[in-house]
């Protein structure tokens, strides 16, 4: 394949494959995280007459001012940060490129970007495209959660440092960092004058009262933080792609500056129908997350029932769940990505194996994520075909 040796590394994505080997074996798929529900049926009304209306041709640059007003107006009512929605709020085509942007733009050859590891897929492959080095800070488990250490974020900070790309809470884990860990990545951050960019895409899918704290509300934090989500997530509406960048009129303008010449703009009659959503849709959202609650609750009993060693996540879609008790019973090694592959034989069911997330492989061999953003029936299906494969 011509790709150049920095891309060589990023080919195909782990939920395209997985969701590829659902759709050729008709297993039920728990790879990708997308819901199989749709969200607000007013929302989807607002984007069908904002197409019968004409909103059909290129928006303006930053995201129509409605919805630049609505993420400001939501961003002060949830988390009480304040963004002005003339130039500290900048629609992207989806998180993915708000964070793709904000990299390109701040960062160079020479660069150091610090992350998470397990970390997202397209945060490495958008470092490598920027020309920077990523520099993976692990979480580690302790008590069942996956914890950040603070001496290894402190550690891993050089002079070249310039940016640490935040995820909470966390895909795949399931983490939400707590208010100690912010304050210290913060404190971090402020010592060695970088820039943070916040991926906050689950921020509403939290469970059993556990609060999501945005960084960028800490003091010293607002004017270094490029706080990015999305409402993929938010409105079961991953296929949108509407997401957002706040932060302060420079950081923003920068990150405008690269995401014009990605995409330019994208989603024209979508950006009405979220706006519409985040300023009147909020109970339903809070609905979707008892309900999405429940369905991690189910799934975890279900992975349970079939052996898996399971840690609970405490946000997101997914669950990470450590094979090798199963893969004991069935005797094979515990392999997450052979397992994976194998699932929809051995079970009929589709999963993520976590080693994707790892810059070395092995650190993640073990584990393997399974979503949970799906009707009950499926999450049941899924469970049985998993308890009868290891009975
Ligand atoms: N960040 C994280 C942590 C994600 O899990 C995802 C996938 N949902 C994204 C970004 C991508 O978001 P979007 O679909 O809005 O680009
Ligand atoms: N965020 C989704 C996940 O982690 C996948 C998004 C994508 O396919 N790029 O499963």
């Amino acid at each position: 394949m011509p790709l150049v040796p920095a891309l060589q590394p990023f080919r195909t994505t782990i939920f395209a494959q997985m969701s590829a080997l659902a759709v050729s074996t008709g297993a039920i798929n728990l790879g990708q995280g997308f819901p199989d529900t749709d969200g607000p049926p007013a929302m989807l009304e607002a984007a069908q007459r904002a197409i019968r209306d004409g909103f059909n041709q290129y928006p303006p640059g930053p995201g129509i001012p409605a919805l630049r007003q609505a993420i400001s107006h939501g961003r002060r009512r949830d988390h009480g940060q304040v963004f002005d929605p003339e130039d500290e709020v900048l629609v992207t085509v989806g998180a993915t490129e708000a964070v793709a942007a904000a990299v390109i733009a701040l960062v160079q050859t020479g660069d150091e970007v610090i992350m998470l590891e397990p970390h997202y897929d397209s945060y490495p492959a958008v470092v490598a495209m920027s020309g920077a080095r990523h520099v993976s800070v692990p979480l580690r488990t302790t008590d069942g959660r996956f914890a950040l250490d603070l001496d290894d974020l402190a550690a891993a900070i050089t002079p070249a440092t310039k940016l640490i790309l935040l995820n909470t809470p966390h895909n795949p884990t399931g983490t939400v960092l707590t208010a100690d860990e912010l304050a210290g990545i913060a404190r971090l951050a402020i010592d060695h004058d970088l820039v943070v960019v916040a991926d906050e895409v689950y921020e509403y899918l939290t469970f059993d009262g556990t609060q999501h704290l945005p960084i960028g509300t800490l003091p010293g934090m607002a004017e270094r933080t490029i706080t990015v989500s999305s409402s993929g997530k938010t409105f079961n509406a991953t296929g949108w792609k509407i997401g957002w960048a706040c932060g302060p009129a420079p950081l923003i303008a920068a990150v405008r500056a690269a995401k014009q010449f990605l995409t330019y703009v994208g989603g024209a009659p979508f950006q009405p129908a979220i706006a519409y959503a985040l300023e009147h849709e909020m109970d339903w959202v809070a609905g979707m997350r008892d309900s999405l609650q429940h369905k991690r609750d189910r799934l975890c009993e279900g992975l349970l029932a079939a052996g898996f060693t399971v840690h609970r996540p405490q946000g997101t879609y997914f669950v990470v769940t450590d094979i090798r008790s199963v893969a004991d019973r069935l005797d094979r090694p515990a392999d997450g990505m052979a397992f994976c592959l194998d699932l929809p034989r051995l079970a009929g069911v589709v999963a993520v194996p976590q080693e994707v997330f790892h810059d070395d492989p092995a650190d993640g061999t073990p584990f393997v994520r399974f979503a949970f953003c799906k009707k009950d029936d499926i999450i049941d299906a899924a469970a049985a075909g998993l308890a009868r494969m290891s009975a």
